[in-house]
């Protein structure tokens, strides 16, 4: 069970350090993965950026950060004691008390030992004479493993804006996705923040507190529903601990991973009243729930006329909110439906812009032209700053895997394979590439679910495909080029039946230039993908060739 630690790295991989599997990053998916794999008596060996585990979480540091998902349900299941013990403090858990979660974690399962920080998987190459991984880290490590596992994340790659003359500004430049491990203190600086999505949205009003001055430089309006994070209601913590296996269920079973009252009515069935009622609730209720606001009527996410009565109530609860109307309007979303971009929850998000030391500028009047030594350039004017934050988003779902230069079978390489968008099987595997498994790959629900429901599925799924494998005699198991294409049309042919293409997003890939536009996650449901990832295990691995 325990590794050798010679590495005589040879190119071959001959003579490396042997393990049974190597997994990449040292978020939830893959600490929990390490966890699985060791308890199935497999040495494994993971690499980590980081300077510590929590791969997301320990990223984004920037003010305001936190999950919205609730904290009951944003954890792991895997352990009884584990859900039972800790303790959540907040409706919505901020980023140093999830990172102190993870942290508690991997001490309690003793997952430390088998993580080696601050190093970055530069390489992974199959080599079929021996049916193994050559893996090479940008420190000189060469490891080989039968199994290679990415867990690597969804959005780990940051983007930046596509304009000259980042580096030549002389203030201090932040990207939300990769935060300092300092405080930052904006306290009487001028600021700008480039990017309102969800980082844009939750740092914002912070920075705006403490700011001489706020310009935030918006290109599309976002639908921003209030959070209402408070400490978290003692006997809601117990209700839900004391239930735990039946909401665990209840999750694993639903759309999002985040179990709903199941809708029965189209949006247009009910009347104006009723409907106007619901979206209220959702917005005024301090315990309602981002995915609440898109599961209340059948046809939220599929047809435009019903998406556009919610859209229109989020719009006018803006103009309500702000007080400028110019500034009201251009804070209105427009030309995308609700939901079809990741919308977002915000503290006093629209409030902030009633603030006078902040302004908005509208990217799509006046677009962004230049980073300059001392501020920013738009088409029609340029602005001092003393700081930039880059709220600008992910190379979302293949960006992480892009960054290693991995190649399978007969040398071919990933990044050659998906030039015109990821095909995977089930998101879990790929043709070509035997005994390589993605966690939260593209084309499973992942960024369309509560996380964290996704990622144990997929460890759990993996980890009993390793396990019969290794009670079988079997050495590899790799998806067949059919399966995959199949799978990758159902992925599309789903997306298409949703409103998801009718918005430039990352789900679709358009935040990047060059980037395909494809839809990158499934959106069949997390209950519904469940059980077709339980039939192909069922079916012997249907669908997988099995050496
Ligand atoms: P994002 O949603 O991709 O938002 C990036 C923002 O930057 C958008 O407003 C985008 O405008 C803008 N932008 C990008 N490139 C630009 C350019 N060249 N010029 C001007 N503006 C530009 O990224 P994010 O806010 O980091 O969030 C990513 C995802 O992470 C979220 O959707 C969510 O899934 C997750 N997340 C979750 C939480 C949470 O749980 N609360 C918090 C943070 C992040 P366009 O829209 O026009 O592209």
């Amino acid at each position: 069970m325990t590794a050798t630690s010679e590495r005589s790295a040879s190119p071959t991989g001959q003579g490396a350090r042997q393990v049974d599997a190597v997994v990449v990053g040292a978020g939830f998916a893959g600490l929990y993965m390490l966890h699985k794999l060791r308890e199935l008596g497999l040495s494994v060996q993971v690499y980590e950026a980081g300077d510590g585990v929590g791969g997301t979480w320990y990223w984004n540091r920037y003010p305001g950060a936190r999950v919205d998902v609730k904290s009951v349900y944003y954890n792991y299941s895997f352990d009884r004691d584990l859900e039972q013990e800790w303790e959540w403090t907040e409706k919505y858990p901020p980023q140093p008390e999830l990172l102190r979660y993870i942290n508690h974690v991997a001490d309690r399962f003793d997952l430390r030992k088998d993580v080696q920080l601050r190093t970055r998987v530069t390489e992974a190459v199959y080599d079929e004479s021996v049916a193994r991984w050559r893996i090479t880290t940008n420190r000189g490590d060469v490891v080989s493993a039968q199994f290679t596992i990415m867990a690597t994340g969804c959005l780990s790659v940051s983007k930046m804006v596509e304009i000259p003359g980042i580096a030549t500004f002389n203030g201090r430049s932040f990207h939300t996705g990769n935060w300092p491990e300092q405080d930052v203190d904006f306290t009487g600086r001028r600021v700008a923040v480039i990017g309102t999505g969800s980082s844009g949205v939750q740092v914002i009003p912070l920075v705006a507190e403490v700011a001489e001055q706020l310009t935030v430089f918006q290109r599309t309006a976002n639908y921003v529903i209030p959070a209402h994070n408070h400490a978290i209601d003692p006997e809601f913590q117990r209700a839900v601990k004391a239930r735990y296996p039946d909401v665990r269920k209840a999750n694993r079973e639903s759309s999002f991973g985040i179990a709903q009252p199941e809708a029965t009515k189209s949006a247009l069935e009910v009347s104006e009243g009723e409907r106007n009622a619901y979206y209220r609730r959702v917005w005024t209720n301090k315990d309602s729930e981002l995915v609440s606001m898109l599961t209340g009527f059948t046809d939220m996410l599929t047809d435009e006329t019903a998406n556009e009565t919610a859209a229109q109530f989020v719009r006018d609860r803006i103009a309500e909110i702000v007080t400028d109307p110019a500034v009201a309007k251009a804070l209105q979303p427009t030309g995308y439906p609700f939901g079809a971009k990741r919308p977002c929850l915000g503290t006093n998000y629209y409030e902030t812009f009633n603030r006078s030391n902040v302004r908005l500028v509208d990217l799509r009047a006046t677009p962004l032209t230049e980073v300059t030594q001392s501020g920013l350039a738009t088409m029609e004017e340029t602005f001092e700053f003393d700081d930039i934050v880059y709220a600008t988003g992910y190379d979302a779902m293949t960006g992480a895997l892009a960054a290693i230069d991995i190649h399978g079978r007969g040398g071919v390489s990933l990044q050659e394979e998906w030039a015109a968008g990821p095909t995977t099987y089930l998101g879990l595997a790929v043709a070509g590439f035997p005994n390589l498994f993605t966690i939260t790959g593209p084309g499973s629900p992942s960024v369309l679910s509560n996380m964290l429901v996704s990622i144990e599925q997929h460890v759990d799924w993996v980890g009993d495909a390793i396990d019969e494998m290794r009670r079988n005699g079997v050495t590899t198991m790799e998806a067949e080029a059919d399966a995959a294409e199949e799978w990758t049309r159902h992925v599309a042919d789903v997306g298409n039946t949703t409103l998801y293409p009718k918005a430039d997003s990352w789900y679709m890939g358009s935040n990047v230039p060059g980037k395909p536009r494809v839809m990158f996650a499934y959106i069949g449901g997390v209950g519904a993908y469940r059980e077709k990832c339980d039939q192909v295990a069922a079916a012997n691995y249907e669908g997988f060739t099995l050496t």
